[in-house]
């Protein structure tokens, strides 16, 4: 029996927690990815187009304790939407500014907002 595992990720802006990504082994449910802490909690059963295994957890947490923010938003670039791609560098929810959503003929489409260094991209989707 695995217990769940979790890690954060710093902002590199102001070094309070962007994510928290945990990983949940529970077997009845399949196995997920969940990331609290930045726009809500989400839970994931697929990054990218890899299936979440505990290979994949520690490929993910690995690269994070490496540094490797381009990897990791190559993985998934939804799941790791805090991730600015242009600094290649995490940001926690207050460093986004400018933060909105857009809709798609009244529905949800994604949220964008802009790093500290003015790069605008999507958030979430
Ligand atoms: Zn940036
Ligand atoms: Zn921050």
């Amino acid at each position: 029996v695995t217990r769940e595992d979790q890690f954060t990720i710093c902002c590199s802006a102001c070094g309070k927690p962007a994510a928290t990504i945990g990983f949940t082994p529970e077997a009845q449910l399949g196995l997920t990815l969940g990331r609290s802490g930045f726009l809500g909690s989400v839970s994931a059963a697929v990054l990218g187009r890899e299936d979440i295994t505990p290979e994949l957890f520690s490929r993910v947490r690995n690269l994070a304790k490496d540094g490797d923010f381009a990897a990791l938003a190559g993985i998934d670039r939804d799941f790791f939407g805090f991730i600015c791609v242009r600094c290649t560098a995490p940001y926690c929810g207050d460093c986004w500014k400018d933060v909105y959503v857009t809709f798609d003929d009244g529905f949800y489409d994604e949220t964008r907002g802009t790093c500290p260094q003015g790069h605008e991209q999507m958030l979430d989707d």
